[in-house]
């Protein structure tokens, strides 16, 4: 499999918020978001046994780039963590589903729709195991406050979250997400390893 990095961390944002795990970064995207955060060219290749070697500890989060571009490989690597009893989520743009009987194998799939893009709502909304998580902001790619008031109506609430763009300590757009989220009764995401990040 083609990776940035393999790490053991806190999950920052989204519904497993606060939760130890190791976290799984593949590499490539099929998306070019403006001012996307993550490194796009794989650092090492491993093999599926070598990635599994490497997780540690109850949870993991497979996340990238894009995961579901190595589906295979992705396939493979839910599967052998679902026989061992990990707890698995993952995180990803939702431009391409998942296969269902992979997909009923993962705890928690965060699905962070971009704006602009194809991201199978219908698919991706009618499943139990799916949260929905929309960053708010002014790229291109990120979602306004009128936009959201006409989606989310039609979504479950429980399972939408809104997060906000930023990559500064202090979060300036998390108020006006804080709000928005409750204005339409649904769930808050803060970006903890944005705010906890060292100096
Ligand atoms: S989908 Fe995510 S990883 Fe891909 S370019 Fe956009 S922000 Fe970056």
């Amino acid at each position: 499999m083609r990776l940035i990095e393999i790490f053991c961390s806190m999950q920052g944002e989204g519904p497993a918020m606060g939760r130890p795990a190791t976290f799984v970064r593949l590499a490539g995207c099929n998306l070019r978001c403006q001012g996307c955060d993550t490194d796009d060219k794989p650092r090492r290749e491993l093999s599926i046994a070598d990635v599994l070697e490497s997780i540690q500890g109850r949870r993991v989060v497979i996340t990238g780039g894009e995961p579901t571009l190595q589906m295979e490989g992705l396939s493979q690597l839910i599967s052998l963590l679902h026989d061992q009893g990990t707890e698995i989520h993952i995180e990803t743009n939702g431009t391409n589903p998942i296969p269902e009987d992979i997909l009923e194998k993962i705890h928690c799939a965060v699905v962070s729709p971009k704006l602009g893009s194809h991201f199978h709502i219908d698919f991706w909304a009618g499943k139990k195991n799916v949260h929905l998580k929309f960053v708010l902001g002014k790229a291109p790619w990120c979602w306004t406050s009128e936009l959201l008031e006409q989606l989310v109506p039609a979504l479950e609430k429980e399972r939408v979250w809104i997060m906000a763009y930023g990559t500064d300590r202090d979060m300036p757009g998390a108020r006006v997400a804080w709000d928005l989220a409750l204005h339409l009764g649904v769930n808050y995401s803060d970006r903890l390893h944005i705010r906890l990040k060292r100096r």
